[in-house]
């Protein structure tokens, strides 16, 4: 459920879609908010002109929070994203201990907007060389 201050922010990241399409890149938009709506930090989509395929704004931020902020505080910090964040940013906004992600605009949604963007999923072959892994993995953890 969002609430009238979640719109407020959406609108913000909303409006850093804009700034991404402005600039010759994906409309997409992201920001992190403290739990009295204070913005720490603004991102928005620069894969193409930075030639990157991972610049999504919400792998950015989420980057930048488990880089600057302490734990506590980035599990009191709330992601605000024009669009619901992809498997890729997901990871990686999980990784970084956030507390909430808001979205305007669905992957569903998108799908319907941008169809056919959908890409398969590239096979992967394993396990293998169990022993060998192992002893290079195991230490670490011991
Ligand atoms: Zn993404």
């Amino acid at each position: 459920m969002t609430t009238a201050d979640d719109h407020t922010l959406l609108r913000r990241a909303i409006a850093l879609a804009a700034t991404a399409r402005e600039s010759g890149n994906p409309p997409f938009g992201s920001l992190l908010a403290a739990p009295d709506g204070t913005v720490l930090a603004e991102e928005h989509n620069t894969t193409l002109t930075d030639r990157d395929i991972t610049a999504h704004p919400e792998l950015k931020l989420a980057r930048w929070a488990a880089r600057e902020l302490a734990p506590a505080t980035a599990a009191e910090t709330t992601m605000y994203t024009s669009c619901q964040p992809c498997g890729m940013c997901e990871a990686v906004i999980r990784q970084a201990g956030l507390r909430r992600v808001v979205y305007a605009l669905s992957n569903e949604q998108l799908l319907d907007i941008r169809p056919g963007s959908g890409r398969p999923p590239v096979p992967q072959d394993g396990p293998a060389l169990l022993d060998e892994v192992r002893a290079a993995v195991e230490p670490y953890y011991r």
